[in-house]
């Protein structure tokens, strides 16, 4: 299991399928998320808000598709550990679930970069 020390300036590995993963797993959830809502919205809400609903639920699936990225593999630049990092919503920092400092994602041509914020 010993893997020999990676350099600095290696880029996280971008997991294969995680993109298409994440936002099949996005979409499943908002589509429950959705639903739920409609039920509800059905019976305790005048008809109208049932298609503004509709309209907020299908803006919500379109922009979270577009929101989600793939997962990343690195190495936490604090302690070393594995890190795994899922882009979504434009978040840039994240918890090493080691050392549980903050990683700072930073892109870059060549790649994902995990840094020390
Ligand atoms: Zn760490």
């Amino acid at each position: 299991m010993a893997r020999k020390p990676t350099g600095t300036a290696k880029p996280a590995e971008l997991q294969r399928f995680s993109r298409t993963l994440n936002k099949t797993r996005m979409a499943a959830i908002m589509g429950v998320v959705g639903l739920v809502f409609l039920a509800v919205a059905r019976f305790f809400l005048p008809p109208q808000w049932v298609q503004i609903g509709l309209m907020a639920f299908l803006v919500g699936i379109v922009s979270a598709l577009f929101s989600v990225g793939g997962t990343y593999l690195g190495n936490c630049p604090n302690c070393g550990a594995k890190a795994v990092y899922a882009h979504a919503f434009g978040s840039r920092s994240f918890k090493c679930r080691h050392c549980s400092k903050p990683i700072a994602v930073h892109r870059a041509t060549e790649g994902l970069f995990f840094r020390r914020p």
